[in-house]
């Protein structure tokens, strides 16, 4: 058998990558031709690829490598605990020491009486329980009609049947027929896209009303819940206007929605705060969490819910795990991670140092003429590209193909920025200095100048 390694040459590993392996959101036919670029490694803030090249990796992987590539540390609680317990589950009246401690950990960095955890293996995961922890919860408190859940067009939620439905994404909804029945969208807070003549602040006003409307319309009695994530990630990090949160909050505690923040890309420091609901002011019942918890460096997920919730639930035995819940290497990684957090003071590296730093940079992209609006929350942040600043006019071409052309220039200069449509995203590991800052600054400014001569 061929030993694959990385000292293999780049072409012959990207040939066996087209032959067997299948990317996801990817159209693989299309990859093939051209040949996926082969990572090798990383530290820090930078990829190295089979050329050596080195890429500054302005989305932190999929928005979750928080405290950068290359922790030893990590890797040296993964092998310890490997050693000790590899694996064992918490089914059947059991648990373990890295499940306690990462369960305690959560509960103490969790605002208010979020102090129960319920493990996956990623978000996905983890909003799928929700789906049946909302229903659950409300059938046990003797209203069993509540089953619908409320989310938002152009919300990601995840890939699962489950979570794909919750989310908004056209583009998934069109393929396995989703959504499963149970799930209403509402209209997204995209002010520049959709705000149309109205002040941001009408526009929120107008967004979060929508719900009323929704709750009104299904009836009171059939809702269980509102999921959202506290700045939409995957649609293009879409900031909802001031006026959007608060009404949101009072339209769920009029009606007795449970209110689930997606804090799988906004938690742990992502927005400047342990959590995107404290940045956004907001009291969920439950928080969905991944990616961040364990830095991406162990595949770990899962629900965090109210003191009310989980006695509610514990009422029954609620028929749902995964092998994989609460995964003692996950769970030891994650609490290494969160200690990490700790420790550097990330959160207060990105509101003191990086997040003011980035903010100040990414929004004098403005000046560009292809850059409308540019937003940022924290370490997440997008601009939007456009023809017409004016008149926030999209491109006369297809949606997305002007980005893809940014995202592709971006990549040729060694950045990872991501293309959702039109708008060009970015959410750097949160550890990232003031000199790397610029480094993204510049190679974006390249990129964007040469998408803008490719349109000429
Ligand atoms: N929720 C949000 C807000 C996400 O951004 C993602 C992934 O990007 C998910 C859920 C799904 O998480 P996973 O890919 O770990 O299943």
């Amino acid at each position: 058998m061929t030993v694959i390694t990385n000292h293999m040459p780049t072409a012959e590993l990207q040939a066996l990558d087209a032959a067997h392996h299948m990317h996801p959101f990817t159209a693989n036919a299309e990859l093939a031709a051209k040949g996926a670029r082969v990572i090798t490694g990383a530290k820090g803030v930078y990829l190295t690829d089979s050329e050596g090249e080195r890429i500054l990796d302005g989305m932190a992987g999929l928005w979750c490598v928080n405290i950068g590539y290359g922790r030893d540390e990590l890797a040296e609680v993964a092998v310890r605990q490997m050693r000790e317990l590899p694996y064992y589950n918490t089914f059947f009246q059991t648990t373990h020491v890295p499940a306690i401690a990462l369960s305690a950990k959560l509960a103490e960095l969790a605002p208010g009486d979020l102090n129960h955890v319920f493990y996956a293996s990623g978000g996905s995961e983890a909003n799928d329980t929700n789906i049946r922890l909302v229903r659950t919860y409300w059938a046990e408190k003797g209203k069993p009609s509540k089953k619908i859940i409320i989310s938002r067009k152009n919300a990601y939620h995840g890939s699962t049947v489950g979570s794909a439905s919750l989310g908004g994404m056209a583009g998934m909804h069109a393929q396995g027929g989703l959504p499963i029945p149970g799930i209403h969208h509402i209209d997204q807070p995209n002010w520049w896209a959709e705000g149309g003549d109205m002040t941001p602040e009408e526009f929120g006003l107008e967004r979060a009303r929508q719900l009323e409307q929704a709750i009104l319309d299904l009836g009171e009695d059939n809702v269980a819940a509102f999921i959202a994530e506290p700045v939409q990630g995957a649609g293009g990090v879409i900031v909802a206007p001031d006026s959007y949160w608060p009404e949101i909050q009072r339209i769920c505690d009029k009606y007795e929605i449970l209110l689930i923040a997606d804090e799988v890309i906004c938690g742990f420091g992502r927005t400047g705060n342990w959590f995107g609901s404290q940045t956004m002011n907001i009291r969920p019942d439950i928080m969905t969490i991944a990616k961040g918890l364990s830095s991406g460096y162990q595949p770990i997920g899962g629900s965090i819910v109210r003191d009310e919730v989980a006695e509610v639930i514990g009422r029954t035995e609620f028929n749902h795990g995964y092998t994989y819940s609460a995964h003692p290497v996950a769970a030891a990684v994650a609490l290494k991670n969160l200690e990490i957090i700790e420790e550097e003071d990330l959160i207060g590296h990105v509101q003191k140092v990086a997040a003011p730093y980035l903010k100040q940079k990414w929004e004098a992209l403005t000046d560009h003429p292809l850059v409308g609006e540019a937003r940022i929350v924290g370490m997440m942040a997008s601009i939007a590209l456009t023809p017409d600043k004016e008149a926030r006019a999209p491109f006369a071409t297809e949606p997305g193909t002007v980005g893809y052309i940014c995202r592709e220039r971006c990549f040729a200069n060694n950045l990872i920025m991501r293309h959702v449509g039109d708008r060009m995203i970015i959410a750097p590991p949160l550890v990232i200095s003031p000199e790397e800052v610029d480094v993204l600054i510049d190679r974006a400014r390249i990129a964007l100048d040469e998408t803008l001569d490719e349109l000429k």
